[in-house]
């Protein structure tokens, strides 16, 4: 047998996968997705065997190497997996192995060992063993541990039999990963005899072996393995107890894997389905049909905040689990709060593994392994758990699917919902997606906008194929959602008020302290510090040319657009009213905290953002205080505008809508308006009616308006038409390619060099209408022009689909395979990017 093996060679853009012999004795722990060690020049390299076959296409198989060893007793990956990473390197334009490696936990990607020590058995066990079995049994005692690989090595015709002993038999397997994360086990005590039997041998033991006899009859009702410390705790007892009834054949001693549960201890309050409301079984019917028929269909659900999407999905789970099948839940890693999980660890207890950052390596490794092997029927985690293990998916659901979060921002520079809708197409799976404020990418296909919108690679025709639009319009308990008014910061500044807090803000905290409620205060940083606004008339400085906001850089003192180059000095007056009061704008968390310490004394402030939830477990340690009602107002970035439901949050400030509407972006307009609906829908979803004020320099902005109106149909059509006309996503698509080098010359003509290329290919592709396939715009310096002492360039390429213009990149870039290799030129590529920086 031989295998094809795809390995990590740094630096060397090849995704062909390597042949290497399978010798006979690793042959049984060898399959497609096994992690194997190879020898590749004189270095061993870790890698993932991604295809079997009886005769490689090499002319000499003599010259072929053996696979050195097998990294896990069963491959972390499935058939299904090593195809879906396939894909996302033709469709992302990544390297295979790092599609593959962004599959597994972190803990597989450390070295370790599997480790084989003889476990307890009963002498009687060894009779049976052939000479050279027992030989090999007597070699492992003899050294206490010894490494799977050598005793394999050893006794090659021994290794099936190995393999079979090492699953529960003589054999314990151990696994050391860099000492830290090791396979915890615990000695667990298993009944060999029928109840009867027990009380029987219970009854006949002499009077004084009391302990025994307690034992046995405990044993004879719970039949189910315990561990050794825990029983003798249960019934007071010491372990020689329990350890002489082992030896005379009752029940065994054996150490066993224990899976870390990061919520052991913790029990949650079962749930029962609740009875849906008619908005909710409208939803509902159509996701259950197809879960029944095993039919792909993608479902996007826009419900606004509080109109249920949680228990319908709960619902769908249930039905999903009722066939035997499995379901994964993505929600934004930030919104992945106790609340949520205990949502779904209440309706479907044992059976929910949770995958998320702030696990250790140990814990998530676990929860990936209950996956793996089948324990657990239903995943929820951020963006990585997409590629869940499951076996049998029926179901993926994407909560909140308009976040950017689920865009992966490294390499594979994956989205997590053309990768689950991708899985979904090969299981027969539907997909939810779900959101108050659907991102106009999702909504234009659900809607039949632009029905042609492919995934990343354009390629499939089932990616054509639209979603089915669901809709859920009302709040469950029937709450109004709450006023929304728009604060003019123009008119503050007018009026001699130069805090970043509105009079009309200023008055509601003030009234929110006297009453003893909360107050929840954004302020959304992600607009850095980066662009130009005249606080007088609230003009921005836009691009002539590309009605894009211009980005300050402020080392040359220039205005730029990132979309043409377009660039010009920043302007000393407001071009629109000659204000000298224009400059560059950004305020951080920090400044605001400062100052309602000085507008508010005494007043008692939680302030989350990056800096004060670095640690493990901050985040929700903070929420746990504002819960607890130790603060009077809760200040933060975007991460407060998330699934948080506090009673006594009456009021909702945003600071500055503007920060994220003047973003270089032309997603700007709708990141505003998902944010700002978002962040309202968290004021009075209890008994007290809530507020919400959006302190703004464009009030007339159709994203504030809409938003302050709840109105998303408004919002979208607008924002489809401003797309259409400067010719954006989902009009079309787009890929970034990011140079990045020390030297300015080398870095300027290599863009320029692959810019030419890329040109050459699209006016060739001209066809007799005269529209190109591609439009290529650049090379331009990036936005953040230089990033650890490189310097930034980058290429935009606008497409409609057309599948060639993947390759076309990736063979423009491998053009450059060489500069990359010797000169460390680096070429980033990103599909459908989120971030434009
Ligand atoms: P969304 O996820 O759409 O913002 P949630 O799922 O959080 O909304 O639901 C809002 C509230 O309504 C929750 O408290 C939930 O328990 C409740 N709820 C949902 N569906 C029903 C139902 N069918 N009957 C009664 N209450 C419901
Ligand atoms: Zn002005
Ligand atoms: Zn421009």
């Amino acid at each position: 047998m031989y295998a094809k093996v795809i390995v990590d060679v740094p630096a060397k853009q090849t995704d062909r996968p390597f042949d290497y012999r399978v010798p006979a004795e690793l042959a049984p722990w060898v399959a497609v997705g096994s992690r194997v060690g190879v020898p590749f020049g004189s270095r061993v390299l870790q890698g993932f065997v991604v295809g079997l076959v009886d005769r490689p296409d090499v002319p000499d198989v003599r010259k072929l190497k053996d696979i050195g060893s097998v990294l896990d007793s069963h491959p972390p990956l499935t058939e299904e997996l090593v195809e879906l990473a396939r894909w996302m390197s033709r469709s992302y334009l990544c390297r295979e192995i790092t599609a593959l490696q962004a599959m597994v936990p972190g803990a597989l990607k450390a070295k370790y060992e599997r480790l084989v020590s003889v476990a307890e058995h009963r002498p009687e066990e060894l009779a049976f063993l052939v000479p050279e079995q027992l030989e090999a049994v007597r070699w492992v005692q003899a050294k206490g541990s010894v490494k799977l690989d050598d005793l394999v090595a050893r006794y090659p015709a021994l290794s099936g039999w190995i393999k079979e002993q090492t699953a529960g038999g003589l054999f314990r397997e151990t696994k050391a990963i860099h000492d830290r994360l090791r396979v915890k086990t615990r000695l667990t005590v298993f009944v060999e005899k029928e109840p009867e039997e027990l009380r029987l041998a219970a009854e006949e033991l002499p009077v004084n072996a009391k302990r025994q006899k307690e034992v046995l009859a405990y044993l004879a009702d719970h039949s189910e393995p315990v561990g050794l410390a825990e029983l003798c705790e249960q019934l007071g007892t010491g372990a020689g107890t329990v350890k002489s009834l082992a030896e005379k054949g009752w029940l065994a001693i054996r150490e066993e894997e224990v899976l870390r549960d990061p919520y052991a201890g913790r029990s949650f309050k079962r749930t029962e389905p609740m009875a849906l409301t008619p908005e909710q079984q409208l939803a509902y019917t159509p996701i259950a049909e197809a879960i029944d028929r095993a039919r792909h269909e993608v479902f996007l659900l826009r419900g606004v905040t509080g109109s249920g999407k949680t228990e319908v999905y709960l619902q769908a789970i249930q039905r999903c689990l009722d066939l035997g099948k499995e379901a994964i839940v993505l929600v934004p890693e930030i919104s992945l709060t106790p609340q949520m999980v205990e949502r779904f660890k209440g309706r479907f207890g044992e059976r929910v593994a949770v995958l998320h950052s702030r696990l250790s390596q140990g814990e998530r490794y676990d929860e990936w392994r209950k996956i793996a092997s089948g324990q657990v029927s239903v995943a929820i985690g951020a963006r990585s758990a997409v590629f869940a293990p499951f076996a049998s998916l029926g179901l993926i659901i994407l909560d909140e699917e308009h976040e950017t979060s689920y865009k992966q921002e490294d390499a594979p520079k994956y989205h997590a919902r053309d990768v689950a809708i991708r899985r979904a197409q090969s299981f027969g799976a539907a997909v939810v997606l779900g959101s108050a404020t659907p991102s106009l990418e999702s909504y234009a296909r659900a809607s039949g906008e632009t029905a042609w919108q492919a995934g990343p690679s354009g390629e499939e025709d089932a990616f054509r194929r639209p979603f089915t639009l669901l809709t859920m319009d009302s709040r469950v308990e029937g709450r109004p959602l709450p006023p929304v008014r728009i604060v003019d910061m123009r008119e503050e500044l007018k009026e001699g008020n130069r805090s970043m807090f509105s009079r009309p803000l200023h008055q509601a905290i003030e009234d929110r302290l006297e009453r003893k409620e909360q107050t929840v205060l954004l302020l959304n940083r992600r607009g850095y510090s980066t662009f130009v606004m005249c606080r007088t008339c609230g003009y921005t400085l836009t691009c002539e040319h590309c009605d894009i906001s211009l980005t300050y850089h402020q080392n040359s003192r220039t205005v730029r657009c990132h979309y043409c180059g377009y660039a010009e000095r920043q302007p000393e007056l407001c071009p629109s009213c000659g204000s000298e009061h224009i400059r560059y704008f950004g305020t951080g968390t920090q400044r605001v905290e400062e100052e309602l310490a000085k507008l508010f004394p005494g007043i008692r402030v939680i302030r989350m953002d990056v800096d004060t939830t670095s640690e493990k477990g901050a985040h929700e340690k903070l929420l746990g205080q504002f819960r607890d009602r130790q603060a009077d107002v809760l200040l933060g970035t975007q991460m407060v505008a998330k699934g948080l439901d506090f009673p006594l949050v009456t009021l909702v400030g945003v600071i500055a809508a503007d920060t994220v509407l003047n973003l270089p972006d032309f997603r700007a307009g709708e990141r505003t308006f998902q944010l700002l609906t978002q962040v309202a829908g968290r004021a009075g979803r209890h008994e007290l009616p809530g507020e919400v004020f959006v302190q703004t320099y464009t009030p007339e902005h159709y994203s504030v308006q809409c938003a302050s109106r709840h109105d998303y149909l408004a919002f979208v059509g607008t924002e489809l038409e401003t797309r259409g006309m400067h010719g954006y996503p989902p009009y079309c698509r787009l890929i970034l390619v990011t140079f990045a080098h020390e030297q300015v010359p080398l870095l300027v003509r290599t863009a320029e060099g692959f810019a030419s290329r890329l040109k050459e290919r699209a006016a060739a592709s001209r066809g007799l209408q005269g529209a190109a396939a591609m439009e290529v715009l650049g090379p331009v310096a990036s936005p953040i022009s230089r990033i650890k002492d490189r310097y930034r360039f980058q290429c935009m390429i606008k497409y409609r689909g057309d599948a060639r213009v993947t390759d076309w990149i990736r063979e423009a870039a491998a053009a450059y395979d060489d500069l990359v290799r010797k000169e460390n030129m680096q070429i980033s590529i990103d599909v459908d990017p989120q971030l434009l920086m």
